[in-house]
């Protein structure tokens, strides 16, 4: 297992306090989320009953919680740290929240948080106005710390370690299901809490970039696309390798080439000031100029941390400068509908004098049986 760390919540909330002052916010209304836990280490459940973090510019921050689940909020990291108002099944916690703010004010929520949260919130504060906690939040989250670059680093070696062990397999006459089960053991046994996704898009399923597994039934001479990852200590590792079963085709060889060539151009474009676009540039580039831009569908890649999809995106358009800190994947990939599909995906941490790889899974074409 990946033993977890001690990370600068204090430190978190008072970053999190000013600059929502800053985004002329009276206050941030935190519901169980990735926010939460990288504010107070609380990863809460997502329920009906209201649990709400209030972190205001000028006042100590208070967590609202049911009283059933006050233990459990008690014995994360935000116990001991912030002051708790539990609040018990028949009290209405929305009045709770608006005791605490006040009303009439600017409130930054949560992005995902439940509609029938933002509602009741919305009824408890009235002429208030609500705004999205991102702005916020994403400019925290954005930037990992050397502690969080070290989780992420510690679950992509464990997600390396997964792919070493499948490629030793034979993968022929086995459905991808079986294949992506024994991906998601991998991971545990090498580090991981949980596996979160395991997807094996064999032959003509590797053309759907998000294919799940299923029970198709891996051919030889086919290539099939690995991309699994999960969480180890709070931070997820995305890995995406794609592997030949047999001989590949000339073709297949070809593909998997310029993609390779792809990834590493991203790869060398990324550092401290390029605007993040300019990195999906680079890897689309070398696939447009082999003639298969059309079959790079979608973006060059997306942040990682407490989730494995966050800030920042590698998208064309998305011209804000990468720094240090910012953790991501680059993942290009060529998809030829109806017959194969190739992908190479590593995550990256942007650091003072470029990007260094969290994943070192060999990227040639592996060959298995
Ligand atoms: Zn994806
Ligand atoms: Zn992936
Ligand atoms: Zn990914």
């Amino acid at each position: 297992m990946i033993r977890p760390m001690r990370h600068d919540h204090a430190g978190r909330l008072k970053r999190a306090a000013e600059e929502s002052r800053a985004a002329g916010m009276d206050a941030l209304i935190v519901t169980p989320s990735a926010d939460l836990e990288y504010l107070v280490g609380y990863q809460a459940p997502p329920l009906e009953r209201l649990t709400a973090l209030v972190v205001r510019p000028a006042a100590e921050p208070v967590l609202v919680v049911p009283v059933l689940e006050r233990p459990r909020a008690g014995a994360s990291a935000a116990g001991g740290l912030i002051e708790f108002q539990a609040w018990s099944d028949g009290q209405d916690p929305f009045d709770v929240v608006g005791g605490i703010v006040g009303g009439g004010g600017t409130y930054g929520l949560t992005d995902t948080m439940w509609a029938m949260h933002v509602l009741a919130l919305r009824d408890a504060l009235p002429g208030s106005t609500f705004v999205l906690a991102s702005p916020v939040m994403s400019k925290l989250r954005i930037r990992k710390d050397p502690g969080e670059i070290d989780l992420l680093a510690k679950a992509g070696h464990s997600a390396d370690e997964s792919f070493a062990r499948i490629v030793q397999e034979r993968l022929e006459g086995r459905t991808e299901q079986d294949v992506s089960r024994a991906l998601a053991r991998y991971l545990v046994e090498t580090g991981h809490d949980v596996a979160d996704f395991g997807i094996v898009g064999s032959g003509p399923n590797g053309a759907s970039p998000h294919h799940e597994a299923g029970p198709r039934v891996i051919q030889p001479g086919e290539t099939v696309v690995l991309d699994f990852g999960g969480r180890a200590a709070g931070y997820f590792s995305d890995l995406t390798r794609t592997v030949s079963v047999g001989e590949p085709s000339g073709e297949a060889k070809e593909v998997h080439e310029i993609v390779r060539e792809a990834q590493e151009a991203a790869f060398r474009a990324a550092g401290p000031g390029v605007p993040a676009q300019e990195v999906d540039r680079a890897a689309r580039a070398v696939i447009t100029e082999a003639g298969y831009g059309d079959a790079f569908i979608h973006r060059t890649g997306h942040g990682i941390g407490l989730e494995v999809h966050e800030l920042p995106y590698i998208v064309e358009g998305n011209a804000q400068p990468l720094e240090p800190g910012m953790c991501f994947s680059i993942e290009p990939g060529i998809y030829l509908g109806g017959r194969f599909g190739v992908r190479i995906e590593d995550q990256v941490a942007v650091t003072v004098d470029g990007a260094i790889r969290l994943n070192n899974a060999p990227r040639d074409l592996a060959v298995v049986g």
